[in-house]
């Protein structure tokens, strides 16, 4: 169960770059994960032998792009564990998923309904229900969070009620790194009829969930997260759901018959892959399931744990650093800050010597208001990082802190 780490690092040509005349240490994999050249082979393989438009065209290029295209869908559908292949749609990415779903319920909910979202959200899972309780006059509820960064149990039982209709929540939160008790939350929610959409952006690069056994409504996944390219992504609906959702985007693709009197669409998944599709992207966010299920997520994920064990066992030991987030049940993410130095001017001088980190809110403002601070320095591993990039990192963070007090 080992990983070879010098073998899995050549995969990855953007590791061996320099950063302001340093190694590169890239620790933003929350933001986005970096891409191995057997996935940037397909891309380019693509555009040099088979680019074209897919479904309409009888020429053996769309042929071959098609087949392409449908084969990624069913590289989808078995990583995942999905039971019908029309069950996932192409988006450009969970904030994409997530609007169309929460645009569907706009006309399904009607006023006095409730929703449940969490204290430990993304942006792109607060928003657009924001903006779908305004259109539905739906009533948005939110299970509070715990100074240890999980989510408050017992509050979500007494949120439940008959007027609940829909919960919402990450499956790992990317600013904290915590991963939510989904299997309890999707329980819970079903006892009392109601649908859940759970977010896998942040843990679809950590996590191998199995989707039918989760007995989840919807889930969401960028493939940018798990080593794929940016804008492909999909959404996972049930098909019971996908079929009374209405259509999100009207365009080609999409239809069955147009005329002006009246237009009736196509089946599932075409229904919601309004337009020319990232044809391209389709097919490399298949490619990088494959990348990442050979190195394996068992391995992936103990060696993630190790990483993040050293890790926050080091920074602890700096004096005045508190890291955001401190449950047993987390992916490899540290959200810390040290005395009240500001993030920004440790991410600045942490990139000096070539370590890239995030800094700021991390598009979860409600995470950081709860501990009311502006943000935080967050590390965030992958299986290509590697101890010797721990103790780089760590250094770093010590030797800025000794520059700012
Ligand atoms: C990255 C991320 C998103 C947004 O994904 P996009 O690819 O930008 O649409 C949403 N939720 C979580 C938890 C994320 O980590």
């Amino acid at each position: 169960m080992t990983l070879d780490l010098t073998k899995i690092r050549a995969d990855f040509p953007i590791l061996s770059r320099k950063v302001n005349g340093q190694p590169l240490v890239y620790l933003d994999n929350a933001a986005t994960s970096q891409t191995p050249k057997q996935v940037i082979d397909v891309i380019a393989d693509y555009y040099q032998r088979y680019n074209a438009n897919i479904h309409r065209g009888v020429h053996t290029l769309s042929q071959e792009a098609t087949d392409k295209f449908e084969e990624a869908r069913k590289t989808v559908q078995d990583h995942f564990g999905i039971e019908k292949t029309h069950e996932i749609i192409f988006t450009p990415g969970t904030t994409h998923s997530i609007n169309l779903v929460a645009f569907g319920f706009g006309s399904l909910l009607k006023t006095g309904d409730e929703v449940i979202v969490s204290a430990l959200e993304h942006h792109a899972n607060i928003v657009p229900w924001q903006m779908m309780c305004e259109r539905s006059g739906a009533i948005l509820r939110v299970i509070p969070m715990t100074d240890a960064g999980t989510l408050d149990m017992k509050a979500y039982d007494k949120l439940l009620n008959d007027k609940t209709k829909l919960v919402f929540v990450n499956h790992v939160s990317n600013a904290l790194g915590t991963i939510n008790p989904i299997e309890e939350i999707i329980e819970k929610a079903h006892a009392i009829g109601a649908a859940v959409l759970v977010d896998g952006a942040q843990a679809c690069g950590h996590i191998k969930p199995n989707l039918q056994k989760l007995n989840v409504d919807f889930y969401t996944v960028s493939a940018h997260k798990l080593c794929g390219p940016t804008g492909v992504g999909i959404l996972y609906g049930k098909e019971h759901w996908l079929k009374k959702l209405p259509p999100y985007q009207g365009g080609g693709e999409m239809i069955d018959e147009v005329t002006f009197e009246k237009t009736t669409y196509a089946d599932l998944p075409h229904k919601f892959e309004a337009g020319t599709p990232n044809i391209c992207g389709g097919i490399a966010f298949g490619a990088a399931l494959n990348y990442m299920n050979a190195v394996g997520f068992e391995a992936i994920g103990a060696y993630e744990d190790e990483l993040l064990k050293n890790a926050t066992d080091r920074l602890s030991k700096i004096e005045g650093l508190r890291i955001y987030g401190e449950t047993e049940r987390k992916t490899a993410v540290i959200s810390f800050n040290i005395d009240d130095i500001h993030p920004y001017d440790i991410g600045t001088l942490l990139d000096k010597m070539g370590i890239a980190v995030r800094t700021g809110h991390h598009c979860a403002q409600p995470i950081m208001d709860y501990y009311k601070i502006p943000g935080t320095v967050r590390a965030s591993f992958a299986f290509y990082n590697t101890l010797e990039e721990v103790d780089q990192f760590v250094n770093g963070v010590q030797k800025a802190t000794d520059m700012l007090r």
